[in-house]
C-alpha cells in the first residue's frame, strides 16, 4: 500500500471540507465528529469489490476504503471476517418465517467489534506519529486500543467506571494500558481525558473525538454486504452507545452505492439502547435533532450507558433516512433474550447483543418489524466477558448418585 484514495476530512455537521488528509485531527470546528472523504472513481478504477472480497479475511482486505497510506502502518493481531449465525430455531420457536441472522463480533481480536475501529485509529496515530493515547471506555474500547497500542509500541492512558465489567479491567492491564477506575461514568471518564490531554501530552482516542474509528466500523457493512451476496438485510438492530458502528455502518453503505457494488436499497438502522440509559430514544421520539445528557444512567449492558453521544445527530439522521426508529428495552427482557438465544441456538452473546434481539421481539409485538423480514442482530461482544447465571446443581459423591433425578433435571 502505497498510495490510498483519502481526499479530505469534512464535518459531519456543518459539511465544511477543509480539512487536510495527512495531519492530526480531533474535533471539527464546530466541536463534532469528522467524517473521511474517498476519490470513489479512483477506488472504482483501481480494483472491484470480489477482487477485494477474495482477499484473505479480515477487515483490512478493504484497505482501498480505509485512510492508513503506507502499509508498514497496519497493526493487525489476526483479525478475521466475522461470522453470520442464522437462528432458525429461535424464528421456528416464534413462527416468524423471515431470517434471524446474527452477525458475531464476538470473534475479533479482544472479543468485542471495538477491535475494528481501534485497530484503525491506533494505525492512523501510528502513520502521523503520536506516541501516547488516551481514552475513556466502558471495557471493551479499552481493551482494544491497549491491545492494538502495545503491540506496536504505542502507550495507553485508559480511565473508565468502577462497575465495568471485571474482565474488560483485567485484560486492558494485561494487554499493557494503563488503566484507572473511576467513580462516575464515562462521561467523567472523558472529562478526566480532556482536561488532562494538553498536559499529558495525550492523543484523545475518545468515540468520535478522531476521525478514525468510524472508518474501521464501516468495516461491518462492507463485510455484511459481501456476506448477503453484495445484498442488505430488511432491518439492522444495532446496540447504539456512542453510535460509531451505526454511523459507519451507513457511511459504508453510500460509499458501496457509488462504487455500483450495491444498489439503492438500505437497511432500516435501528438503533437499540436500554431503558435505563436511552438519550437517542428520547431524542427520536422528540422529533430532536440532537440528544440531551441521560441522567442516572443505568443498565448492566455497559457497552450502552453512554449518557451523552457526540455525534447524536449522525445517528439520529442514520436512523430516520433510513426508516428505521430508535427504541429501549430493560435488563430483564435483556437477560431472558440472552438465555434464550443460549439455551435455543447455543450462541453465547453478551448483554448488548441480547439487547437487540429483545428489540426486535418487541418490534415485533408493535408491527414496526414484520416477520417475514431478513433482520441483522449485531452482537458485540464475548459474552464470557460478563457474568452468567449461576450453575447451581450439584452432586454429592459420598451418595449413589440419583439418575433419574438427572434425567428429569
Ligand atoms: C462499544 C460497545 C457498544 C456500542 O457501540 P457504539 O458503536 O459505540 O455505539 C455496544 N456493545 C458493546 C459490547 C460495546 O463494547
Amino acid at each position: 500500500m502505497s498510495e490510498n484514495f483519502v481526499t479530505h476530512l469534512e464535518c459531519g455537521l456543518t459539511g465544511e471540507a477543509d480539512y487536510e488528509a495527512g495531519v492530526v485531527h480531533g474535533l471539527s470546528r464546530a466541536g463534532r465528529p469528522l467524517l473521511v472523504r474517498y476519490n470513489l472513481d479512483g477506488v472504482k478504477a483501481a480494483t472491484s469489490r470480489d477482487e477485494v472480497w477474495a482477499r484473505p479475511g479480515g477487515f483490512w482486505k478493504w484497505r482501498e476504503l480505509l485512510p492508513v497510506k503506507r502499509g508498514e502502518n497496519i497493526v493487525s493481531l489476526g483479525e478475521d471476517d466475522t461470522p453470520l449465525l442464522t437462528c432458525s430455531k429461535l424464528a421456528a420457536n416464534r413462527q416468524i418465517t423471515g431470517e434471524i441472522i446474527i452477525k458475531d463480533e464476538g470473534r475479533l481480536p479482544t472479543g468485542s467489534f471495538k477491535a475494528r475501529g481501534l485497530a484503525l485509529a491506533v494505525a492512523m496515530a501510528k502513520e502521523l506519529g503520536l506516541t501516547k493515547l488516551a481514552m475513556p471506555t466502558n471495557g471493551n474500547a479499552g481493551a482494544a486500543m491497549s491491545a492494538y497500542a502495545t503491540s506496536c509500541g504505542i502507550e495507553s492512558y485508559i480511565f473508565a467506571p468502577d462497575d465495568t465489567p471485571e474482565a474488560n479491567l483485567s485484560e486492558i492491564q494485561l494487554m499493557g494500558g494503563k488503566i484507572w477506575r473511576v467513580n462516575g461514568l464515562i462521561n467523567d471518564c472523558g472529562k478526566i481525558v480532556g482536561d488532562g490531554k494538553e498536559k499529558m501530552g495525550w492523543f484523545d482516542l475518545s468515540t468520535l473525538k478522531e476521525p478514525y474509528r468510524i472508518e474501521g466500523k464501516k468495516t461491518m457493512g462492507l463485510e455484511l454486504a459481501a456476506q448477503l451476496g453484495w445484498q442488505v438485510p430488511d432491518v439492522i438492530f444495532y446496540p447504539t452507545g456512542g453510535g460509531t458502528g451505526l454511523i459507519g455502518m451507513w457511511k459504508a453503505f453510500d460509499e458501496m452505492e457509488q462504487l455500483g457494488w450495491i444498489g439503492s436499497k438500505r437497511p432500516r438502522m435501528v438503533a437499540v439502547q436500554a431503558t435505563g440509559c436511552a438519550p437517542i430514544v428520547k431524542a427520536y421520539e422528540e422529533g430532536a435533532k440532537h440528544a440531551e445528557l441521560w441522567q442516572n444512567a443505568h443498565t448492566y449492558a455497559a457497552g450502552i450507558r453512554v449518557p451523552v453521544a457526540v455525534g447524536d445527530f449522525l445517528i439520529l439522521n442514520a436512523v430516520r433516512d433510513s426508516g428505521g426508529f430508535a427504541i429501549a428495552v430493560d435488563d430483564d427482557a435483556i437477560e431472558d433474550a440472552r438465555q434464550e438465544i443460549g439455551t435455543v441456538e447455543g450462541i453465547m452473546v453478551c448483554p448488548e447483543g441480547a439487547a437487540t434481539y429483545a428489540a426486535y421481539l418487541a418490534a415485533l409485538d408493535d408491527g414496526r418489524v414484520k416477520k417475514d423480514e431478513q433482520v441483522m442482530l449485531f452482537n458485540c461482544g464475548n459474552g464470557i466477558k460478563y457474568e452468567m447465571p449461576l450453575a447451581t446443581a450439584s452432586l454429592d459423591i459420598t451418595n449413589p448418585v440419583d439418575y433419574s433425578a438427572i434425567a428429569n433435571a
